[in-house]
């Protein structure tokens, strides 16, 4: 379920830095517990549309997480990856749902607005998850607005 503390966070576009495609339109911005140096943008929805596997699973030095790499769609460069199976301390310290990752250095963040176009879009503003073909058609509709 939704923890409170990320809903005042703003939700994000992240655009491909290789060759500017849209990657995702709910991303929002997170630093990893272990490293944080380390700057990601996160999603809670598997962006198949623009990512796609290119690798083996495998897991770091810090956690047993299984992670997968995951490049864009069009230009095939690597952005992120997603977590296949979260180790035990992970999902219990970083539960908010969000198992896909982007790098910040592939992505570039553009911060949505709300209806109003005055305020930033938050996490708290947006519909549930059991509402994903609206949220995903009316996404759809915005990229071409802010194009
Ligand atoms: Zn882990
Ligand atoms: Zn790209």
């Amino acid at each position: 379920m939704s923890t409170p503390y990320f809903k005042n966070k703003c939700v994000t576009q992240l655009n491909c830095t290789y060759c500017d495609s849209v990657l995702c339109t709910r991303g929002m911005k997170a630093v990893l517990l272990a490293d944080t140096e380390v700057e990601l943008f996160s999603t809670d929805i598997p962006p198949n549309r623009t990512v796609d596997f290119v690798s083996v699973c495998y897991s770091t030095k810090t956690c047993k997480c299984k992670l997968r790499d995951v490049a864009c769609l069009k230009c095939g460069n690597v952005v992120g990856y997603h977590v296949v199976a979260p180790c035990t301390p992970c999902l219990h310290s970083c539960n908010n749902g969000h198992f896909w990752m982007f790098n910040s250095i592939s992505v570039v963040p553009i911060n949505r607005l709300d209806a109003s176009g005055l305020n930033l879009l938050l996490w708290g503003d947006l519909p549930e998850l059991d509402d994903l073909e609206g949220e995903d058609q009316s996404s759809q509709s915005e990229e071409q607005y802010l194009r």
